[in-house]
């Protein structure tokens, strides 16, 4: 397995912002602890964050977050990025729309994907969605994701696009 870590919206409106829920902020621990681990490991890291324009497709829909340039589009203080992580601005869900993300995967010889981030069921499931497209193993850091609509977003992701769920303590062992 050559895997890397994609953290996916951890921003400030959607941890402490416009576009907060009750969970989000429990996924930031977590996704540090998974941090950690990829690390340590030398395993790629990216950060795919909403940097959004105001004619974005999605914006009537939600209405203004994470507007590119603002402090609501910058990554969570606590798990901000380092000098040698992938940091890619996105303008719809999935972290593959419209960005290198599948190129650079491919030059750094990525197999499986680890996903963290917001939300379980919109941003990260359609991230999850393109990552089976594009022939990767998919696995979901549960305490590292929260979901906004269908909380029992799990089923259909095992169902759907075969991926692994498992928790950021695991982590250690699996990779
Ligand atoms: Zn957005």
């Amino acid at each position: 397995m050559r895997p890397a870590l994609i953290i996916i919206d951890m921003l400030n409106d959607f941890i402490s912002g416009t576009l907060k829920t009750e969970e989000a902020i429990s996924t930031v621990k977590p996704t540090k602890k998974a941090i950690d681990v990829f690390r340590r490991r030398k395993y790629p890291i990216f950060y795919v964050n909403d940097s959004h324009y105001n004619n974005d497709f999605e914006i009537p829909l939600w209405g203004p977050h994470a507007m590119k340039g603002t402090d609501g589009a910058k990554v969570y203080e606590e798990i901000k990025p380092e000098k040698d992580d992938f940091v890619l601005e996105k303008h719809a869900y999935s972290a593959f729309f419209q960005t290198p993300l599948d190129y650079l995967l491919r030059t750094n010889g990525i197999d499986t994907v680890f996903l963290a981030g917001l939300d379980a069921d919109i941003c990260v499931r359609h991230t999850a969605a393109d990552a089976f497209f594009r022939g990767y193993k998919i696995y979901v850091i549960k305490d590292a994701v929260a979901a906004r609509i269908d909380k029992n977003w799990e089923i259909y992701y095992k169902k759907v696009y075969n991926a692994n769920i498992v928790y950021s303590e695991e982590l250690e062992k699996i990779i």
